[in-house]
Order: structure tokens, then sequence, then C-alpha cells
């Protein structure tokens, strides 16, 4: 262990390493808790992928279920997770988790500006027992980034692609209201509203400042650090560990103004974002399918996973069922030479009418399926690239990745090399290079299953989530219609790490364990850096950002010296 007797050049209780949803949650609680706390960020900007991120929040048997007239039960939580996740471990840590999710969801809501809601139709991921329809995913409130006065150019943008008119964050359920703004009073109503508000912003920020979904998490968040005047340090960067006999006592980060040596009299939180942009820890766990890019922010590195195995010995757990969650993501090569990246979560893939191939024209998987056991489904077929495939009349109606409902623009995109048009199956086939006779029988085997409602192969359709993404208009099976309609279109997709699911090794409270699954004494890890609790599987929406801030509140309650329940 790295130990020095040279001074420190600051002294707090506890040292928080990261500013995404673990860092903040674990900076925000020891605040709260009446520890002096010190966040530092590598970027200039809080926020990290938690910024760009849906923002659902997936924890169990909340009192806010109750408020959203959904309770929930901790047994039934507990029976699903058994059920998901099976004998692949970690069992400890995920009673930990359900046991402090309502306490550190109260007390972040009743004590912070961290405002949540649970949804009342969000379902799990997976059927089974105990799996619930509503009242576990839980979203950011929308947040006002007035609030923040010039701290909001401090809040890490959500992707160029979710946002319109180049700025305008828009919910999942005002896009066909802003997309048919005339259809009905009230779409120009919501229109009207969000549009103004959108102009009235840019007459002072560069952005708007009606902020959703992750942005909106953030938001929270950090209005909430800043009013309890927690300093946060920006462009400091956790380099070293400071030890004495086998504790970790403080850290060294880079900062603009030099090194600084910090010491934490309670412990140093490792909350860096996980494995993400790391070339050596993607070469030794990722499958052979998976490449660069990520959809983590630039700035993380794997900094808090390399810095505790290479100086401190932390254990690296990859005994998972996947070492990463994956999206499937379609790319747009842009006129800077930039790239736009589509991650495909829920908008398309569920719809009546999709198909997803693989070189020789032959379906892989359920498409309507969670985007992460779609790009398992890849990853099983040994596949790195799959073709999402449709004809006019899906375009027309539910949009194709970039492509919105009312298909326009379609030749920019075509162009661009991201849509592909054929005239017919034969001719989409031979420009996309698939497998033309495996294509068309595909399709007229997936037609024939549009007609009965069956999917004999995949079984689209089948389970809550399946249906709740797809149309309910369409019957018998609101995941399955018929590809008929030329011209058809293709886009293509790659599996895309979203979060890690491998990461340090820790006990109950979150604190890092060494090889010989012994704790670091002073040294704790949450969200992505932090082993994951549901081993490679992916039980619901939020499931990354519900531990990350369960655990960040249980680090800091630990470090306070509080019990884990309220
Ligand atoms: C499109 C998309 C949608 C998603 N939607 C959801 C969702 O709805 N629900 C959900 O649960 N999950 C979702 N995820 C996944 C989720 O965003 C991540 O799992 C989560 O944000 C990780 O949080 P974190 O705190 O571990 O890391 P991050 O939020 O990535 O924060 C890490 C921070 O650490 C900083 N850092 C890195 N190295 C250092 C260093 N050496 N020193 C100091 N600071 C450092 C980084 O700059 C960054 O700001 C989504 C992901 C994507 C890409």
């Amino acid at each position: 262990m790295p130990n020095t007797h040279r001074p420190f050049d600051e002294e707090v209780d506890l040292l928080v390493i990261g500013a995404g949803a673990g860092g903040m949650t674990a900076a925000l609680t020891g605040s709260m808790e009446g520890l002096s706390v010190l966040l530092c960020e590598k970027s200039s900007m809080v926020g990290g992928t938690t910024s760009t991120s849906g923002g659902t929040v997936w924890v169990p048997a909340t009192s806010l279920s109750e408020k959203a007239g959904v309770p929930d039960r901790l047994e039934d939580a507990e029976r699903f997770l058994q059920h998901v996740v099976g004998n692949r471990g970690g069992d400890e840590r995920r009673r930990a988790f359900l046991e402090s999710g309502r306490s550190a969801i109260d007390a972040l809501v009743s004590h912070s500006d961290v405002q949540l809601v649970a949804a009342a139709a969000h379902p799990d991921y997976l059927d089974g027992p105990g799996s619930a329809y509503g009242g576990r995913a839980l979203a950011a409130v929308e947040f006002d980034a007035r609030l923040l006065g010039e701290d909001f150019a401090r809040i890490r943008p959500p992707r160029d692609v979710f946002m319109g008119l180049g700025g305008m964050m828009v919910g999942r359920y005002e896009l066909p209201a802003l997309l048919k703004p005339f259809a009905s009073m009230g779409n120009l109503r919501t229109t009207l509203r969000i549009v103004s508000r959108y102009f009235a912003d840019r007459l002072k920020y560069s952005r708007g400042t009606r902020l959703l979904m992750g942005n909106a998490l953030v938001g929270r968040l950090f209005y909430s650090l800043r009013k309890r005047n927690t300093p946060i340090w920006f462009e400091s960067a956790l380099t070293d560990f400071i030890c004495e006999e086998n504790r970790v006592i403080g850290a060294v980060v880079t900062t603009p103004d030099g090194e600084r040596r910090i010491k934490a009299r309670r412990g140093v939180v490792l909350a860096t974002g996980g494995v993400a942009w790391n070339r050596k820890l993607r070469d030794d766990v990722f499958p052979a399918e998976i490449a660069p890019p990520s959809q983590a922010p630039a700035s993380n590195t794997g900094d808090g996973i390399m810095a505790a195995v290479e100086k401190l010995g932390a254990k690296f757990d990859n005994g998972h069922d996947s070492p990463a969650l994956w999206m499937p993501c379609s790319f747009l090569k842009k006129a800077d030479g930039t790239e736009s990246i589509w991650p495909h979560i829920l908008l398309d893939r569920a719809k009546p009418g999709l198909l997803a191939v693989g070189q020789d024209g032959r379906r892989f998987v359920n498409e309507a399926d969670s985007y992460h056991d779609f790009c398992m489904g890849m990853i099983r077929s040994g596949l790195s690239e799959a073709w999402l495939i449709a004809d006019s009349t899906f375009l027309q109606k539910y949009g194709l990745g970039l492509v919105l409902p009312g298909a326009r623009g379609l030749a920019r995109l075509r162009r661009a090399g991201y849509l592909f048009e054929g005239r017919d199956v034969q001719d989409l086939a031979r420009r996309i290079g698939v497998d033309a006779d495996g294509l068309g029988e595909t399709i007229a085997r997936y037609n024939a299953y549009a007609k009965t409602g069956k999917d004999l192969e995949f079984d689209r359709g089948h389970s809550v989530v399946n249906r709740f993404n797809g149309d309910e208009t369409v019957k018998p099976n609101p995941c399955l219609a018929p590809v008929e309609k030329g011209p058809f279109y293709a886009v293509k997709v790659k599996p895309v790490d979203l979060a890690g699911s491998a990461g340090l090794a820790c006990d109950v409270n979150s604190i890092v364990l060494n090889e010989k699954d012994e704790p670091i004494e002073g040294l704790y890890a949450c969200g992505n850096d932090a082993t994951s609790i549901f081993r490679g599987t992916y039980p619901g929406p939020g499931t990354t950002l519900g531990p990350a801030m369960v655990f960040g509140w249980r680090i800091a309650r630990h470090a306070a010296g509080k019990p884990m329940v309220l």
C-alpha cells in the first residue's frame, strides 16, 4: 500500500471521487449527515453518464410507489430478483440494497431537492414471480436549471440526438404532441408551452433550461449540493491513494493548480463510472463482438477501478453473466466528421412490423426484449452488427432510430449512409449485403406470425414489457404486423455498453474488498465502479442508477456511523 508522510493540503471526513449519480448521492448524504465532504470531478462538468441517461432509478417498495397508488412489497421484489439473478451470487449486497432502498429515497426526497416520482406504468424488463408493472421505476421530476444561474454550464448536456432545435429536451410522452402539434388543442398547448420556454431560454443560455430524465436527476443532485455549500473541485482527478498501515486515509488529486494531497478521515469513495473507455479492462473482459465507442463520456477511463486494483490489490469482480450492459445503437456520420449515436431503447424495436437480422438474413432474438437482452442475443450469435428492418408503413407510423414518426428527412439520412432503402426486399438485401433468400424467407415467416399473432421462433410480444412497448391498437399481437409495403428500410446497429456490471468487489456497505475478500478499510466504491448486484442481468428500468444511489447513501451513512435503515 502506498504510504507517505508528506503534509496534507486539505482535510475532510469524506472524499468522493467522481460526480455522477453514485458520487453525488454519497457526497450529498455525507453532507446531510454532518460530515465535511469534498467532491472531486475530473472533467469540467458534473453528471457523467448519468447526465445523458434516461434517469430512471429502480428501487422497490418505496413510499413513492404508495403515493403513486401502486404499492410494492419487498418480499415480491426479493422473489423477483431471486428468479432473475438466480444463483449467480451477490445475495447479501442485494439484500442490503433492498433493505435500505426505501430509507435512502425517503431521505433524499424529504431533505434535499432530489425529487422523484414513481411511474404507475413502467414494467420490469422480465416476467416472473414478483415482477411489477409499476411503482419500482422512479423518475426525476423536471428541473428548472435557471435556479443554478451560471452553474448551469457545469451540467453535462444530454446527447445531441436527444435534444430538438439544437438544445431542447423533450420527454417521451411529449414527443407525440411535438410531432403533431395541430392534431389537437392539447398537442398545440403542449408544443407552445415547451417551445416558447425554449426560445426564451436561448436568449440567455446555451441550451434549454427545462431539464428532464438524467439531466434532471443530475441538476437536482447538483443544486442540492450547492445549497449545502458542499465543495466541488472540477478538473480534479484521482491519481493515487495515501495509506497508513492497512487503511486508506486519503488520496492524491491532480488539479488545475497542481497536485493536492487530501486527508479523508472517514474514507475515500470511488465513483468514477466503471470500466467505460478503459482499454485494458475492455480487452480483458468484454466479448469479441464489442468494439468502442462506449456511451460514457470520454472522462470515464476506468480510473477508480484501475487505481484500486493496481495500487491497493483490490479485487476486480468479473464473475457475471455479462461484464457490461448493452444497448443496440445506430451511428450517423455528421458533416463535421463526428458521429451521433442513437441508442434504440424503446421507441422502435418492440413496435409491430420491425425485425432484426444478421448477415444471413435470419432473426436471432426477440427484438422487443430489453435493449440488453437484444444485445445478448447478438453476442450469443457471434454478431458484432445487425440490421433493423421495416417497411414504409412502419417508418411513417413509428420512425426508425433517427427517423422520427412521419418519416421526414429520409434523403439526408440515406445520403449519410445511416438509412438504407430498397424498392423490394431483394433490392434492400443487396444494398446492405445481407443474404437475399434468407431475408425473403425470414420476412415471409414473420408475416405469417403477424397473421396468427404467434411468433413461433422468438415469441415476440409474449412478455409484459414487450406489449408495453408495442402498439396496443394492433391486434392480435401488439408487437407483430406484416412487413409488406415498399420501399423497405434498414438501419445498422451495434452493441454498445451503457454501464459496466463487472467492477470492484465490495461488501454490504460498499467497502472495497481485496483478492482475499477482506475489506480495504477506508475505501468505498459505488455506481459502476462497484460490481453489480444483478450480476450482469437486467431486471428492470433503472437498475444501474438505483443501486448507484442506494449504495451511495449507505456509504455515507456507514462513514457517519449511522444505521442503514431510517
Ligand atoms: C443512453 C443511456 C441511458 C441510460 N438510462 C439509464 C436509466 O434510465 N436508468 C439507469 O439506471 N441507468 C441508465 N443508464 C446507465 C447509467 O447512466 C449509468 O450506469 C450511471 O450513470 C453510472 O453512474 P456512475 O455514478 O457510476 O458514473 P457516471 O455518471 O458516469 O459518473 C462518473 C464521473 O466520474 C468522473 N471521473 C472519472 N474518472 C475520474 C477521476 N480519476 N477523478 C475524478 N473524477 C473522475 C467522470 O468524469 C464522471 O463525471 C443509461 C445509460 C445510457 C448511455
